[in-house]
């Protein structure tokens, strides 16, 4: 079981101008009720539905409420607490489109010990936010080595592609880790192994990769729903272009994400009608989806 702490935790030094606390937040959410031996090792946090871009494949749904700051560092506070959470990754949505300072949040997480981890788009990511001490690490998207497939699935002003090389680069630059995702539809399925390579590369050349999660194009959200018959494939090259991944020899991990939202060992949280709701409470053999891909195992 995880219960919010008891003891309030004072959250104003960690953002100005946010009266209140965690613990005043703790009290009107509630309780969690996880099962320990369920306890999951990594928790996905969706702060909120709203997002700066609009990608062809999104399955984000609109159904869930912004979180705020005092939420957040509350829901932190019982996810420590709870005792098998080690790792946790700030997702939503956007998380640097949120109404509220997701770097203090990164730091008070990591100020209770929990490996913090953000999953952005990148657009709006501070200067200097590859040598911030907020996070530990961060996740971002990578669709194709080639500007053309990457951006016809990731819409924003078509230079979505050349930010995300920039912020690969500033990240390399100073040995900071990340974890790569890519989303795997018709447009991209033929570019996997390319970016396997290029991350490969990546790596020689000081980059710090974490991890690379290989998303199966699922028909839901916002996205994902209307543009089925442009990017659906068959799972059967979903897993061929896993397979030849893997067989790269790359020098990380990679997970393959055939169904992000049913794991062992990540449980994803969100905000809706007030109450703390979490995804094997609120799934279970149904999926049903809010935030998006945001793993960072
Ligand atoms: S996939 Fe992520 S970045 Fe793209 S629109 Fe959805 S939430 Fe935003």
């Amino acid at each position: 079981m995880i219960v919010w702490p008891s003891a309030g935790v004072d959250v104003k030094a960690n953002q100005t101008g946010h009266a209140g606390s965690a613990h005043d937040a703790a009290s009107e959410l509630g309780t969690i009720d996880l099962p320990a031996a369920a306890g999951p090792r990594v928790a996905v946090i969706f702060l909120q539905p709203r997002c700066n871009m609009h990608c062809t494949f999104c399955i984000t749904e609109d159904n869930f409420s912004a979180m705020t700051f005092e939420q957040g560092a509350a829901l932190l506070g019982a996810l420590k607490a709870g005792g098998t959470v080690r790792s946790v990754v700030l997702g939503g949505g956007e998380p640097f489109d949120w109404p509220h300072d997701v770097m203090a949040l990164g730091r008070y997480g990591r100020s209770l010990g929990l490996l913090m981890q953000v999953g952005t788009n990148g657009v709006a990511l501070p200067e200097g936010f590859e040598s911030a001490d907020a996070f530990d690490r961060y996740v971002l998207p990578l669709e194709s080595v080639e500007p053309g497939p990457h951006n016809a699935m990731r819409l924003y002003r078509r230079r979505h592609h050349a930010i995300i090389m920039d912020r690969l680069d500033a990240l390399r630059r100073v040995g900071k880790s990340v974890t790569i995702s890519t989303v795997i539809t018709r447009h991209n399925v033929e570019h996997v192994a390319a970016v396997g390579e290029f991350l490969r590369r990546y790596v020689r050349l000081g980059g710090n990769v974490h991890a690379w999660h290989l998303y199966q194009f699922l028909p839901i959200g916002r996205g994902g729903s209307e543009n089925e018959l442009d990017l659906a494939i068959p799972e059967t090259l979903y897993l061929a272009a896993c397979t030849e991944a893997e067989a790269l020899g790359l020098p990380f991990r990679i997970y393959r994400r055939g169904d992000m939202y049913h794991s062992r060992t990540v449980e994803f949280f969100w905000i809706e009608r007030g109450r703390v709701r979490w995804g094997s409470e609120a799934w279970r053999s149904t999926l049903v989806t809010v935030g998006g891909e945001s793993l960072g195992t």
